[in-house]
């Protein structure tokens, strides 16, 4: 039986208890409110990807398989955001089956895109986008997994890289904390020699305050940051967010900037309010103030 999302709930066995000669762990993957992107990753692991399904033994993982071994899991990856009541519930439930829980993804680690509707009123996109509002039965915000149950480690990314996923996993199951760095986008473009975006030319790039994972991809091609990978460890962005204005950038676009796939991280949010941005709506997240309105 598959759970309300297609996803499956812990405890769900459809294949029965099938035997290892040598007991390998077992790695269960969950999908909540998400585009499906970070689970492609896994499989995206093309050259790896035996060599994992002969490491551990994949439990639960729909996107891959039907089949499904009960829990508990050793391993359980979890991708996407707590947007429904019945997502609230399913996350214990997983956390409950797990004796390790990783979240993968901007939507798991800081409520993703969708958590753009924590800055609305409850209801107000529903009402826009669906003919029928009166039907769908979801939470007034989106958050991330680690404001319901303790979360192990988190992958960032949207989507992740496959190399760190790879980290993560190698290192989960050799009972080391994954070496996953937490230095800048800048810090990459530096490395590879790729000629600085915002100071030579004047773009928007939240590479100074974006964690790297990516190798510095968008800069590489020209293309400004726009901090998918989330705040790095120690990101300056009042900073950049002042560089931001004096190159001529006006506060809205500016908060804007720090408003897309990981708006719901605390840096990033902070930054965006401080820029003039609305609070959310629905939250428990502190910011600081921002600066009183412009003059026009
Ligand atoms: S973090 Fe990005 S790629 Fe991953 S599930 Fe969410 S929207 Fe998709
Ligand atoms: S450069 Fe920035 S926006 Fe582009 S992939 Fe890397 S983190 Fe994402």
């Amino acid at each position: 039986m598959s759970g309300p999302s297609g996803s499956g709930t812990p405890g769900d066995d459809d294949t029965g208890p099938v035997q290892d000669a040598v007991r390998r762990p077992t790695l269960a993957v969950w999908k909540f409110a998400s585009c499906d992107g970070c689970q492609l990753s896994l499989l995206d692991c093309e050259d790896e990807l035996l060599t994992l399904a002969h490491a551990v033994r994949i439990a639960n993982f729909t996107e891959m398989s039907r089949a499904k071994v009960a829990g508990p899991y050793d391993v359980s990856l979890v991708e996407g955001s707590i947007t429904t009541p019945d997502d609230a519930l399913r996350i214990r439930e997983v956390r409950a089956n797990s004796r390790l829980l990783v979240t993968i993804g901007a939507c798991a680690t800081a409520g993703g895109i969708q958590g753009l509707r924590n800055f609305a009123a409850s209801g107000a996109y529903a009402g826009t986008v669906y003919a029928h509002p009166e039907y769908i039965n979801s939470l007034d915000t989106s958050t991330p997994i680690a404001a319901h149950v303790h979360v192990d480690f988190e992958l960032h990314g949207c989507p992740i890289d496959r190399h760190q996923l790879l980290e993560v996993i190698t290192a989960t199951l050799a009972g080391r904390r994954p070496v996953i760095p937490g230095h800048s986008v800048c810090q990459e473009c530096k490395g590879r020699g790729t000629v600085c975006l915002l100071v030579s030319g004047g773009t928007a790039c939240l590479g100074p305050v974006t964690r790297t994972g990516c190798g510095a991809l968008c800069p590489a091609v020209g293309r400004g940051c726009f901090g998918c990978f989330g705040p790095a460890d120690t990101a300056n962005t009042s900073s950049l967010a002042a560089q931001l204005r004096r190159q001529g950038m006006a506060r809205v676009d500016v908060s804007r900037l720090f408003r897309t796939f990981n708006a719901g991280a605390p840096a990033f949010l902070e930054e965006s309010v401080a820029q003039g941005g609305s609070l959310p709506v629905a939250s428990s997240v502190s910011v600081r103030p921002g600066p009183p309105p412009e003059t026009p």
